[in-house]
This record gives structure tokens, C-alpha cells and sequence, in this order.
């Protein structure tokens, strides 16, 4: 019965906004919009992103420049499949410079990595606090990386966006809170310029096949609140097209279907969290567009 079930259920192709993904440069976006068309992805952020994020071997945060100015040249080429969300680092002289002209250039937000690049230094500090306050002037959504699970990191955080309620901040993969939803629950309770997003699987799909009930309840409980994004880091070392597919259709497959399969759980028949269609249209392309006005 499980079986057929799983035969059966097909995903609803509803349009979609993918709110977070890393992808390398322009061969990799390109090679990636025919996956968006058969996936109903209308539109993708593109995350501005150091170079150790793409696996070279540094621990600095380093060549972050570069990799803004090729994320803006895909969406002058594509401007209405792409979004970019620049980074910077806020301990640069002229960072402040840098955000605006990327405002001004067509950035429709900012990524900050300080939850998981240790020597970025700490989320409320000064630097950062004259980071956000640029975000409210210019009115660009924030992403930043933050580990709730992670005491301080959750205490600077909670800081931050109790003194920027006019700044709209997605702490991403469920602010890394694994299966302590609670404690994710609290904040967003607290603070209304709190979202979320749901990439990538081993953050979060893989909790939540194992906990189904919860997730789905929470899912739905936080229906306003939960933005659709896979989390990819895509690069020329992902060889086959198929299995960027797969990596996309287990994100949507894991919030659309009861049962499912996807290959970073081989041989498994996983239960999704089959989310009702007006769930999905908020996770999928309401929630974006209001946490990104100039999509
Ligand atoms: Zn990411």
C-alpha cells in the first residue's frame, strides 16, 4: 500500500521562488535553468559566496568580491530567473560603500556567513551593528547564517533582531535547530522580522523524514514564516545533471509527498510532510516575495 502510494502521488508543479542556493559562476546557473523550468523554480537568489565555501582549501573568508560581480552578470543576463543577495565583510573600510553601490547595481539583499566562518567575529558586533543599519536604510532582507543550538550565537541573534525589527532577517535551515523546533518556535513567536528557509537536506530533510508529525506540524504551524531553498553548492565537481535534478526534487518532494524517495537516503522509502496546496503556494512563493520586495 505504502508502495503504491508512493507511485502514485505526483508533485503539483506550483510556481516557485528558491530563496537560497550557491551556485559557482555562469556555466553553473546556465546549466541549472533547465532544472528550474521542469521544476517550476520562475526564480532563484543566488547567494554571494567565499570561495571556501566552493571547497577551496582556505579557511579565510576570502574572494567574496569576485564571486558578487558574477553573480550580478548572470542576473543582468537572466533578470528574471536570478536574484542576488551580495556578501561582504563588514570589518572592510569601505563596506558600507560597497553594500550601497551593490544596491544601487541591482543587489536585492544581503548574505552574511558569521554563524559559520568563526573568524568573521560575533553577530552583534559593532561592524555588524552598522551593517544592519545600512540593511534598514537601503531596505535590503538579510540572510545570516545562525546556529540556535549554539548558546551565544543564539543570545547575539536574538539581540539583533529585537533592535532591527524594521530589518527582515532569514535565519536559514531552520536556524540550524535541527529537531529542538521549540527553540526555533520561540523566536519566531518574538520576533515578526524572523523567516526561515528549509535547504539543505542533511540540516533539515533529513530530521524531518525521521520525525515527521513534528515537522509537519510545525511547517504548518509556521506557514507565513518558512521560505522553500535547497541549499546547493553547485560546481563543476557535480558531474551529472540528473543528480542536480535529484537534489532539488528531494527538497520538493520531501514538502509535497506523503511517501518518497531521495538518493541521500539510499534505499529507504522516506515519509514526507504532504503539505496542503495553500501551505505550499506561502512556502513556495508568497513568504519570498514578501521577504524580498524587489524580487
Ligand atoms: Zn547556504
Amino acid at each position: 500500500l505504502i508502495v503504491a502510494a508512493y507511485f502514485l502521488q505526483e508533485v503539483k508543479n506550483l510556481d516557485k521562488i528558491d530563496i537560497h542556493e550557491h551556485i559557482k559562476d555562469i556555466g553553473q546557473a546556465e546549466r541549472v535553468l533547465k532544472i528550474m523550468d521542469d521544476l517550476h523554480i520562475e526564480k532563484m537568489v543566488l547567494l554571494g559566496t567565499p570561495s571556501l565555501t566552493f571547497h577551496e582549501k582556505t579557511d579565510k573568508f576570502e574572494k567574496y568580491d569576485e564571486h558578487n560581480e558574477k553573480m550580478l552578470e548572470i542576473k543582468e543576463k537572466y533578470p528574471d530567473r536570478f536574484s542576488v543577495f551580495v556578501t561582504i565583510n563588514p570589518e572592510d573600510k569601505d563596506a558600507a560603500k560597497k553594500l550601497e553601490n551593490y544596491s544601487i547595481r541591482g543587489a536585492s539583499g544581503l548574505k552574511l556567513y558569521h554563524g559559520v566562518i568563526p573568524s568573521l567575529g560575533h553577530i552583534n558586533s559593532s561592524e555588524m551593528y552598522e551593517v544592519y543599519e545600512n540593511c534598514k536604510e537601503l531596505n535590503l532582507p538579510v540572510i545570516i547564517h545562525v546556529e540556535l543550538l549554539n548558546a551565544t550565537q543564539m543570545e547575539e541573534f536574538r539581540r539583533v533582531i529585537e533592535d532591527f525589527p524594521d530589518v527582515k532577517f532569514n535565519c536559514p535551515h531552520l536556524c540550524g535547530s535541527a529537531t529542538r523546533l521549540e527553540i526555533l518556535s520561540k523566536l519566531l513567536d518574538s520576533y515578526p522580522n524572523l523567516t526561515t528557509d528549509m535547504g539543505p537536506w542533511h540540516r533539515v530533510g533529513k530530521y524531518a523524514v525521521n520525525n515527521t508529525q513534528q515537522f509537519r506540524e510545525f511547517f504548518i504551524k509556521y506557514q507565513d514564516r518558512i521560505m522553500f531553498a535547497t541549499d546547493i553548492v553547485l560546481d563543476e565537481t557535480w558531474e551529472s545533471d540528473s543528480l542536480v535534478r535529484e537534489w532539488f526534487e528531494c527538497g520538493i518532494n520531501l514538502l509535497e509527498k506523503k511517501y518518497f524517495t531521495c538518493y541521500k537516503e539510499e534505499g529507504r522509502i522516506l515519509e514526507g510532510l504532504n503539505l496542503p496546496t495553500e501551505v505550499l503556494e506561502k512556502i513556495y512563493l508568497i513568504n519570498p516575495t514578501k521577504f524580498v520586495e524587489n524580487i
